[in-house]
């Protein structure tokens, strides 16, 4: 018997193993099934070249506990080892700068096991003691037992053994009893030997017999040797993507449709990547798509090597050339990655394009599910962005689709204001800006509806991209001024009329917490409301950004401002101060002249003041005149809003305009109820 030491530069690599591996142990399973699917293609690869001239006879793994015994075994019948193959490829791990990497990645097993080439060694994981028996498929080999108990030393020895392959066997330690549990096994080669190309075996199919489930005598396969992404498209059905996908996502709606990626060149990629419908919720759940590599399943998270916006897709990747036993970080710098990255995102928005030019109608029925997603990648990728850009959709409120070239062709003439930009006018609640939506349809304006989660980033994108283009929402401002086309009409009032009716509307303005009221007056169309109220565009977007982003909690705190707009061209206003004016004239002008005269004074004043520093009589007189203005303003406010407060018609037009918007409420609205009522 041949006894040696393994070689190990640092002291002792099983106690590392055991101690920092120690999450992630269960994957020493994937490993040695891994390498007995590796020996068993080899051998079939000499074979079909005439290097192996005897029978494969059938070429299985098979995985099986003794609970007595306390083993568990990966068997398979693969091209074996001969004593010098089990010195060179087990006895001899290469193993340098062990330590300093150890401590790096001591989180991080798969980075460990892929750094050494330590696949086979993680057995330590789980294993007392673990033992190889092997007959190489080269004529004349002999058996060979190999032994290891946790410590550097190893024992090798011949053994009687006919028939060609490797049984791994592991004598499972007190802390990992769960591995000889064949339910436990059962699920963890579910999950990482699915799709493995090689049938492996685990215990026996059960049946019910009485009263309880026992073993027939048939093997069971836990995998499907041929998962469909290693077929050609061409011999697969719809139906045959489906059923894929009920496979890997139980219980889900079917996928609205899917890609076959497929590569060689100049990296080696296949993989389905399925479309689900992604409503409104645009949670990223970063366990969609799976990784696998030659059919090994690897991982189902899989930031850094697709696209972010692609998680929400789901299906699985399986590249040999992703590699995949590093950590995440040197992942997302790999060269290959990147190129895996960006190939990905080419073919899915080529794909997409496909499907929006042979089945336009079915593309737009497919729209709202698939929206998210597209918006979601055109804000996170200037790649797909810029692909996107032709088959991108955009709904207006009577429900029609057009692509960005096609609604600029439509608005372009009859949108376009005075400074030649274009203007994209948009809805994102139809039922609350129905009246205003109504409005500029009336003026001939197209409203788009932008009501999705990302439509508001995805506004600002469009417009950095599209030249000359600007986006207001449709109660940003009355129809007549959403798109300038000339300079603004003038109220057609006079200053005093103007701090009039001012002083009497914003008297009658009910308190909405948080929200401030600016009154402006506007000659506008006399058919159109009394009283409309706009929300500025710039701050509304601030506000709303404010919602969703950190940092921008100034805007968050301000008010809702609203503009206030009164249409001096409308008869009720027309009358409104008609009658103001009537009543009111003769108790105001007095207060009026005086306030001018006081103001004159006051203006004199300040020429007279030299230097700049006023004497103290002249301090006094400016003090004496500007309270005197203020109290004057003030007494002739009151005299406005008692007047006001007698007149229903000035509450009643503010608070139709209110209740247009939605910011009646409360007390408010039913005092509004009442006095209609008693109006009536
Ligand atoms: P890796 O698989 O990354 O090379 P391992 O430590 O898992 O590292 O295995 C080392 C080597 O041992 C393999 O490359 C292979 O040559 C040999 N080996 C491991 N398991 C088997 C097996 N079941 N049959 C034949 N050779 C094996």
């Amino acid at each position: 018997m041949q006894k040696g030491q393994i070689g190990v530069t640092t002291e002792n690599i099983f106690p590392v193993i055991k101690k920092f591996l120690y999450s992630d142990h269960e994957i020493f399973l994937r490993e040695l099934v891994s390498n007995a699917i590796d020996a068993t293609q080899k051998l079939k690869t000499l074979s079909s070249f005439g290097e192996f001239k005897g029978e494969l006879g059938e070429m299985n793994v098979k995985v099986s506990i003794d609970k007595e015994k306390g083993t568990l075994t990966v068997s398979d019948r693969g091209i074996g080892m001969t004593a010098d193959d089990i010195e060179k490829y087990i006895n001899q791990i290469a193993f340098s700068g062990a330590e300093e990497f150890l401590n790096k990645y001591k989180d991080n097993a798969n980075a460990i096991i892929g750094h050494f080439g330590l696949g086979f060694y993680s057995a330590f994981m789980v294993a007392k003691k673990v033992e190889i028996r092997s007959l190489s498929y080269k004529a004349g080999s002999e058996g060979v037992r190999w032994e290891c108990d946790g410590s550097p030393e190893y024992s090798m020895e011949t053994v009687e053994k006919t028939d060609r392959g490797t049984d791994i066997i592991l004598y499972i330690d007190e802390d990992n009893k769960e591995f000889l549990e064949q339910p436990r096994v059962d699920s963890l080669l579910k999950k990482y030997c699915r799709f493995l190309p090689v049938p492996v075996i685990s215990g026996k199919i059960q049946e019910w017999k009485d009263g309880k489930y026992v073993d027939t005598e048939k093997d069971k396969v836990i995998n499907d040797t041929e998962p469909i992404w290693t077929k050609k498209p061409s011999e697969l059905s719809d139906d045959d993507y489906r059923k894929f996908y009920r496979e890997l996502y139980p219980g889900q709606e079917e996928p609205l449709f899917w890609i076959h990626l497929n590569v060689d060149y100049p990296f080696t990629l296949t993989g389905i990547l399925f479309f689900p419908k992604i409503k409104s919720n645009l949670e990223i759940r970063k366990d969609r798509i799976q990784l696998y590599c030659n059919q090994v399943f690897v991982t189902d998270s899989v930031e850094g090597v697709v696209p972010e916006f692609m998680m929400l897709l789901q299906g699985v990747i399986d590249s040999p050339d992703i590699p995949l036993n590093v950590s995440r970080s040197y992942l997302q710098s790999d060269t290959a990655v990147k190129k895996i990255s960006g190939y990905i995102t080419k073919k899915v928005a080529s794909r997409l394009d496909d499907l929006f030019k042979e089945n336009r109608n079915d593309f737009e029925q497919k729209w709202e599910d698939i929206k998210i997603f597209i918006e979601y990648g055109m804000l996170t990728d200037e790649k797909f962005c810029d692909a996107a850009m032709k088959f991108t959709l955009m709904l207006d409120t009577e429900k029609k689709y057009f692509t960005l070239e096609e609604y600029k062709t439509l608005v372009e003439s009859s949108q376009t204001d005075k400074d030649g930009n274009i203007v994209y006018i948009y809805a994102t609640d139809p039922i609350a800006q129905f009246n205003y939506i109504h409005t500029a349809n009336e003026k001939g304006y197209n409203v788009l509806l932008m009501d999705g989660q990302l439509d508001g980033h995805f506004i600002s994108m469009l417009e950095s991209k599209l030249e000359k283009t600007r986006f207001v929402r449709v109660d940003s401002d009355v129809a007549e001024n959403l798109i300038p086309k000339e300079d603004k009409k003038d109220s057609g009032l006079t200053q005093e009329q103007i701090s009039m009716l001012t002083s009497l509307f914003h008297s009658q303005l009910p308190k909405v917490e948080k929200s401030d009221f600016l009154v402006s007056f506007e000659s506008l169309d006399p058919t159109a409301n009394p009283i409309l109220i706009t929300q500025n565009e710039y701050m509304r977007r601030m506000k709303d950004m404010a919602a969703t982003q950190a940092g921008m909690s100034f805007y968050a705190e301000l008010p809702d401002s609203y503009n206030l707009i009164v249409n001096t061209s409308q008869p009720i206003i027309v009358k409104i101060l008609e009658e103001t004016e009537k009543a009111l004239g003769e108790k105001l002008a007095p207060m009026t002249a005086t306030i001018d005269a006081d103001n004159a004074r006051l203006a004199t004043l300040k020429t007279e003041i030299k230097d700049n520093t006023p004497t103290d009589e002249q301090k006094a007189e400016e003090k004496s005149l500007m309270d005197k203005v203020e109290a004057t303003r003030k007494e002739k406010d009151e005299v406005i809003s008692r007047y006001a407060e007698e007149k229903p018609v000035v509450k009643q037009v503010i608070d139709l305009a209110l209740l247009a918007n939605g910011l009646l409420r409360g007390r408010d609205l039913s005092e509004f109820i009442n006095r209609s009522v008693a109006m009536l």
